[in-house]
C-alpha cells in the first residue's frame, strides 16, 4: 500500500494526508482540487497543479466546504486500500472566488 501524501494546512502544524495517487493524476496534467478539515476545526482547500507543489490557497469553516461542495466541478472519487477519497477536478478560472485575499 502507498503511503498517502501529507500537506501542513495550518499554523499549528497539522496535516492532511491524501491519496498519493492524486499527485500521479495532477502530474499527468489533471489540475484538482479537495477540502479537508484540520485539528484546528477549520477546514482546508488543497490544490494540485502539474508540476508544482500542493498547496493550501483557502482556510475556512464550514462554509468553505460548502462552497466548494456547490461548484460544479467534477467530483471524482479516488478508491484504494483505504477508504474512498473525494476530490474535484479544478476549474483554475473558477478558482479566483476561493483565494485569500
Ligand atoms: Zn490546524
Amino acid at each position: 500500500m502507498d503511503q498517502p501524501s501529507s500537506l501542513v494546512v495550518c499554523q499549528q502544524g497539522h496535516t492532511v494526508e491524501y491519496p498519493a495517487a492524486l499527485d500521479a493524476v495532477a502530474n499527468a496534467g489533471t489540475d484538482l482540487a479537495f477540502c479537508r478539515p484540520c485539528d484546528c476545526q477549520q477546514v482546508h482547500m488543497v490544490t494540485l497543479f502539474a508540476g508544482d507543489s500542493p498547496r493550501v490557497v483557502a482556510s475556512g469553516d464550514l462554509d468553505l466546504y460548502a462552497r466548494f461542495e456547490a461548484t460544479e466541478w467534477p467530483e471524482r472519487i479516488h478508491v484504494d486500500e483505504a477508504r474512498p477519497f473525494s476530490y474535484r477536478e479544478l476549474e483554475p478560472l473558477d478558482l479566483a472566488q476561493f483565494l485569500k485575499e
